[in-house]
């Protein structure tokens, strides 16, 4: 067959997972936890299948939940949604992604896309026959530069793609980013996805600008969040994606016949879950506390951490160590010092390597010293 990814390998996140196993190395390269998701959500999904919620969930998803995802919107967002025509559960926040970019892109369309960015952006955009266009944040702030975006909008542009808290940096967008995006996309077709997985880790009491804040963007946006990443259980792959009515009936034409509906015992658990607004008002917290404690234990090493300001991770420049490409320095770390990052360079296209490698710190404490105490020998 002809390849629709013939630029596209194995994804990093496959190879240095692997590699960290091979070698016993401490993982801190692909995100996720390595400690254990709540208990009594756990013990609702089983209660969820004795009670028998064991057939397929309609198609948009569970209506409890549904409902309650339209609370927590209207409690966090201040603005109402309709559970039943704008939000449809799916199965994990890529393939809520995967799906606005098929549900809007046509041939030829181009799309911007910032770089560093999350690895499936890309590959979505080109399966659809679409253009990426590629800008980079600027470095090491990692901030969206405005003018340039100006620069790059065509006739052809039908979406611009955003992340914030942002994978693999923790930068966040600000009110003033938002600001111009709003008068960038005014007057004009271009339709917004806007990746929220990390909406509740933010730290140092910023606030996440959640695009569902802003109802003149939220009319043109799909707004793709993630319950693998709130609750510590990746392995659920269970998400959501809010879109104004009809974007949503779009949407769900493509969902339909890709996989109709979504695992319904962990639907029935989370509705009840939801409702516990601790269940996600603690999350930031819980988590600064942690990259406080890495960036502690960091200062006994020689890399040079960057700001995150959101999401389980932190990037690291090492230049002071090394002048090697950060994949060759991360796969190194890996076999010889039994840690293993993923490197920044594998989030560009054209492989761009600012000596930087990124880490999760959503881990035990125990994890996060032991991986300290060995790049410290690095
Ligand atoms: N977007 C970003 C930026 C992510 O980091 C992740 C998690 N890896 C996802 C989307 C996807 O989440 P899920 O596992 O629910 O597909
Ligand atoms: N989102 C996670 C990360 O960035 C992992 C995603 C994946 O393994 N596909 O590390």
């Amino acid at each position: 067959i002809q390849s629709k990814l013939p630029q596209v390998g194995t994804t990093i996140f496959t190879v240095m997972s692997a590699l960290a196993t091979e070698h016993k190395a401490v993982n801190l390269g692909q995100g996720f936890p390595d400690f254990p998701m709540s208990a009594e959500l756990s013990g609702l999904v089983t209660e969820a299948m004795q009670n028998g919620y064991n057939q397929y969930a309609p198609m948009p998803g569970y209506m409890p939940l549904r409902e309650a995802i339209a609370e927590k919107v209207e409690y966090l967002y201040n603005t109402t949604i309709n559970p039943d025509t704008q939000v449809t559960i799916t199965p994990g926040g890529t393939y809520a992604i995967y799906t606005a970019l098929t549900t809007v892109l046509q041939p030829g369309d181009e799309v911007i896309v910032f770089e560093p960015g999350y690895d499936s952006y890309i590959p979505n955009i080109i399966v659809n026959g679409a253009i990426p266009v590629r800008i980079d944040l600027q470095f090491p702030e990692y901030k969206i530069n405005w003018a340039e975006v100006r620069l790059r909008i065509t006739p052809k542009t039908r979406m611009i793609m955003l992340n914030s808290p942002h994978n693999p940096t923790g930068a966040v967008l600000r009110e003033e980013d938002i600001q111009q995006l709003r008068s960038l996309v005014q007057d004009t077709n271009i339709i917004i996805v806007s990746d929220e997985v990390y909406e509740h880790i933010v730290f140092d009491n910023v606030k996440h600008q959640s695009i569902l804040r802003y109802p003149d963007l939220a009319a043109r946006s799909f707004v793709c969040f993630s319950f693998g990443k709130v609750y510590h259980c990746t392995g659920w792959k269970l998400g959501y994606a809010i879109a104004p009515d009809a974007f949503t009936r779009e949407f769900r034409k493509v969902h339909q016949f890709n996989c109709f509906s979504c695992h319904t015992p962990s639907q029935v658990a989370l509705a009840t879950f939801l409702r516990n607004r601790d269940s996600y008002l603690t999350l930031s917290s819980f988590l600064q506390q942690k990259r406080d404690y890495f960036l502690q234990l960091m200062k006994n090493t020689r890399f040079s951490m960057l700001d995150s300001k959101g999401s389980y991770f932190i990037c690291a420049q090492y230049d002071r160590i090394s002048d090697e490409s950060d994949k060759d320095f991360a796969i190194r770390i890996t076999k010889e010092f039994g840690v293993a990052a993923i490197p920044v360079s594998a989030f560009y296209q054209d492989g761009t390597d600012n000596k930087v490698v990124r880490f999760c710190f959503g881990k035990k404490e125990e994890t996060l010293a032991l991986a300290a105490e060995r790049l410290a020998r690095v």
